[in-house]
């Protein structure tokens, strides 16, 4: 465990001019105290102030292998030392061997590897991709789900590059996915919530005009709505009603991918292979910025005689790749995704349910691998959430500050507190920070009834 040395000052001064110069990206700039951070390793950061804090949020579920991996930063000083840039129409060793790496690991026959700078804008791709494989409009997506920041900047572009996307018509149309918990079909079962959702899913095309949907796209394991684990079923369901009206299948693995749920990609607890497959984050933990969109070979076939309309100067970037090749392959020699498992199984789970039944807080845990929701409420009966939807609240604000008075860092949204520490964690970390959430829950239980 790493011992930083304070420096108070150094840390004032880090901050002084952040709050003079840096726009925060998601904030009320005049409401926020960003902490200084002086440095990082494995599970854990610091502050200039000699505060360490374990890491259970793997800053934005991206350090799927902590931080400071001595691998991959020597993989980054090398190539770095080697070839700092080249533009994405040359063939480059490292970009060829990252994209080999990812789709020996993608299921089935998504075997082509388009590269983005991060998960947004694979999502972005994946859309344009589907939009023009079908020669349709629509795209489906659900109510809870997080794909990205980014506002298809393309068709903001004045020259003819937008022609070929232009998307100023179409439309995204959303529906509920399933969640037993708070269940949009107010089932009382998994089998029932699943065959409900996929009936609702396949009214909505019925009446959106099934010739007109390009792509559904779901997370395969929704991550920053909530770490909810569809029923074995739901997947592969979606999969039929795609094939049978001849729509593209996106499953966004951007957060629950490399590792994060005990498998490489989450797709493999449920046997279902999309037609394209957005990633990013632990790709390479977030060490340079990288995503990408694993292609079927059906769907890489439309761009065989027809250029794909997309890319950005620095698409598939060498430091970027670098990193990537030196991820997987760190996350394969030393067991990482196994780890996540293992951890999830033995630490977490176990750990989590045994906090739900002390906590009167505490509505529901569930998850798997390295990625867990704790859902917070005001009153276990009812399921009213802690703070109301898409509010703040000063409950998940004592909360969060207890669990850094504990220090832990949380990954806190809403009416939850999501544990997803690195891949890498080890079991002693994992009941230390486990220990921590249990005193912050205390605090939370001042808040239930
Ligand atoms: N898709 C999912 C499932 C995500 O969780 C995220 C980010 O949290 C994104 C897409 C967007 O990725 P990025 O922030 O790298 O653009």
């Amino acid at each position: 465990t790493p011992h930083p040395a304070a420096d108070p000052a150094a840390g004032a001064a880090v901050k002084a001019t952040d709050r003079a110069h840096v726009f925060h990206s998601w904030s009320a700039q005049g409401l926020i105290d960003p902490l200084a951070v002086a440095g990082a390793e494995g599970s854990w950061f610091w502050d200039y102030d000699g505060n360490r804090y374990l890491d259970f949020s793997s800053q934005l579920v991206n350090t799927n292998i902590g931080h400071q991996h001595p691998k991959v930063v020597a993989a980054i000083q090398e190539q770095a030392a080697r070839l700092c840039t080249i533009a994405p129409g040359f063939a480059v060793d490292v970009r060829s061997e990252a994209a080999r790496l990812i789709a020996e690991r993608t299921p089935g026959d998504l075997d082509k590897i388009f590269f983005t700078n991060g998960g947004a804008e694979a999502v972005e791709n994946a859309v344009r991709m589907a939009r023009l494989h079908t020669g349709r409009p629509k795209v489906l997506s659900a109510y809870r789900s997080y794909h990205g920041a980014t506002a298809a900047a393309i068709n903001l572009t004045g020259d003819p590059r937008r022609w070929p996307s232009d998307t100023a018509s179409a439309g995204v149309v959303h529906f509920w996915a399933p969640f037993l918990y708070r269940s949009p079909f107010h089932s009382d079962g998994e089998q029932q919530e699943c065959e409900r959702a996929l009936r609702h899913l396949e009214d909505t095309i019925v009446f959106e005009g099934p010739g007109t949907i390009a792509a559904i796209v779901l997370e395969t394991i929704p991550g920053t709505a909530g770490i909810m684990v569809p029923p074995p079923g739901y997947l592969p369901g979606v999969r039929e009603i795609c094939d049978r009206h001849g729509i593209v299948f996106v499953l966004d693995e951007v957060m629950a991918g490399f590792g994060r749920t005990g498998r490489w990609f989450a797709a493999d607890h449920f046997g279902v292979v999309p037609d394209l497959l957005t990633f990013a984050k632990g790709v390479n933990s977030g060490y340079v910025p990288l995503g990408g969109v694993a292609i079927s070979a059906e769907i890489a076939a439309t761009f065989d005689e027809r250029p794909y309309p997309g890319g950005l100067t620095y698409s598939g970037h060498p430091l970027a790749c670098a990193s990537a090749v030196a991820t997987i392959n760190a996350m394969a020699e030393e067991g990482i995704v196994e780890n996540a498992a293992r951890i999830g199984e033995q630490v977490l789970g176990p750990g989590l349910r045994e906090l739900a039944e002390r906590h009167p807080s505490v509505g529901e845990v569930r998850g798997l691998g390295a990625f867990w929701a704790v859902e917070l409420v005001r009153d276990r009966a009812t399921r009213e959430p802690l703070v109301p939807y898409a509010a703040a609240g000063e409950a998940m604000t004592a909360f969060t500050a207890a669990c850094k008075q504990n220090g832990l860092w949380p990954f806190v949204n809403m009416n939850r507190t999501h544990v997803v520490p690195p891949c890498t964690i080890t079991e002693e970390e994992a009941k230390e920070g486990l220990a921590a959430l249990d005193a912050a829950l205390t605090v939370a239980d001042g808040f239930a009834v």
